[in-house]
């Protein structure tokens, strides 16, 4: 690890310079790379040697962009992948095998949920949930063949905390690998892997990227883990296209500066709209009111860009909000420039029974807002005036 700070290092690591001096790095859009001579092939696919063979296994573009990444996280090894689920799909694939048995934290992201309840039964692979507000779930759950402890912390969109310190201290004793999706936090508001965690994977579509063009994903972490994952990535082949390893790894040059305003944005909102009274409750880690705010004092550096609000009156009412909002945007992403307001019960957790949704706090009238980088004051100007629309 460089003794620079990784914020730096987020900027200044390049792929080597090129005959042409540039200084910003050129794309290579190339799916393959020549080999000196006989020997030299049989080195490289022999592994006696390092160097670039095929765009599925290493690119100078994605390996810049995990160079960044593996900075920013503190970690020894990593990959990239095509999207964030690639990156979850193959960190959990990697570790398992039939007959073996994953425990999550029940609140996770919509795919991630079909992948444990759809997907890998289908390969014997058995999961069971534990609850972020009861801690001790998670050791009641784990059996003899745990192989993979999955967490996200904050929850996508409930924004419920776990305790990585505490779960890495029962994983590691007894040595189950623990995955943490540091998606909503980025490695500027939190490292799990300083924390114990073994894993960390990222959805790079979301505030990585954090202009909403990009799909991508990553994994990093120990690099014996990792090394399981790039066997399982390289032959599988969710690979990263240079492209957009190259958008993303632009992107990480601005990631702190970006979530330092997200933040910033995130609490002013909070506030202001705490007590409307076209709102039973708004939720964000950095109030406190949220049942969490201690641990996310001590866990996170700032409390992220994510506020959830629960409207008073259900769907009716939402809906009435949602259909007045003039300039953020319905969709089903975050983490972009753009404030984007979701409506996660009908769109990105619709595939969950009631009582799914129910049992991770996502009811009717749940909003979760990504606070984007315009003027907070149009933020708050904007729905504002929905909300007051919706009880006038
Ligand atoms: C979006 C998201 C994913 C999936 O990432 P994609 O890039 O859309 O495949 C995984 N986890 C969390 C928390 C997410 O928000």
């Amino acid at each position: 690890m460089s003794e620079r700070h990784p914020e730096t290092d987020a900027i200044r690591l390049q792929a080597p310079i090129t005959a042409a001096r540039e200084h910003s790095v050129p794309l290579y859009l190339t799916s393959s790379f020549r080999f000196d001579d006989y020997e030299h092939g049989r080195a490289l696919f022999g592994e006696e040697q390092p160097g670039l063979i095929y765009s599925r296994y290493d690119n100078p573009n994605t390996d810049e962009f995990i160079a960044k990444l593996r900075a920013l996280e503190g970690a020894e090894a990593g990959i990239a992948t095509a999207s964030g689920m690639a990156a979850v799909f193959s960190s959990i694939a990697s570790l398992v095998s039939a007959g073996d048995h994953v425990v999550s934290s029940r609140a996770v992201f919509g795919s991630t949920h079909q992948i444990f309840t759809r997907i890998l039964p289908k390969w014997n692979v058995a999961v069971d949930y534990a609850d972020a507000s009861d801690p001790e779930s998670f050791v009641r759950a784990l059996r003899p063949t745990t192989r993979v402890v999955y967490v996200e912390t904050p929850s996508n969109p409930g924004l419920e905390l776990i305790d990585l310190a505490w779960l890495a201290g029962i994983t590691r004793a007894r040595g189950i690998p623990l995955v943490v999706d540091n998606c909503f936090a980025t490695p500027h508001l939190q490292r799990p892997l300083a924390l114990g965690a073994d894993l960390v994977i990222h959805s790079a579509t979301k505030y990585i990227d954090g202009q909403g063009r990009t799909l991508g994903g990553a994994i990093v972490g120990a690099k014996a883990l990792v090394q399981e994952a790039r066997f399982f990535a390289r032959h599988t082949g969710p690979a990263l296209s240079p492209f957009n390893a190259w958008v993303l790894s632009k992107s990480l040059e601005t990631l702190a500066v970006r979530m330092d305003r997200h933040c910033a944005s995130a609490m002013t909102l909070a506030r202001t709209l705490d007590g409307h009274p076209a709102l039973e409750a708004v939720r964000y880690p950095g109030l406190p009111t949220h049942p969490q705010h201690a641990l996310a004092r001590t866990q996170m550096s700032q409390f992220g860009g994510i506020v959830c609000l629960d409207v008073r009156g259900g769907l009716a009412q939402c809906r009435r909000v949602v259909d007045a909002l003039r300039m953020c945007t319905l969709s089903a992403n975050l983490g972009d420039t753009r404030t984007i307001v979701t409506h996660p019960a009908s769109t990105t957790h619709a595939r969950l029974t009631e009582d799914e949704r129910q049992r991770v706090r996502i009811g009717p009238g749940l909003l979760r807002i990504s606070v984007g980088l315009e003027h907070p004051d149009d933020i708050i100007g904007d729905l504002t005036q929905a909300l007051d629309g919706a009880i006038g």
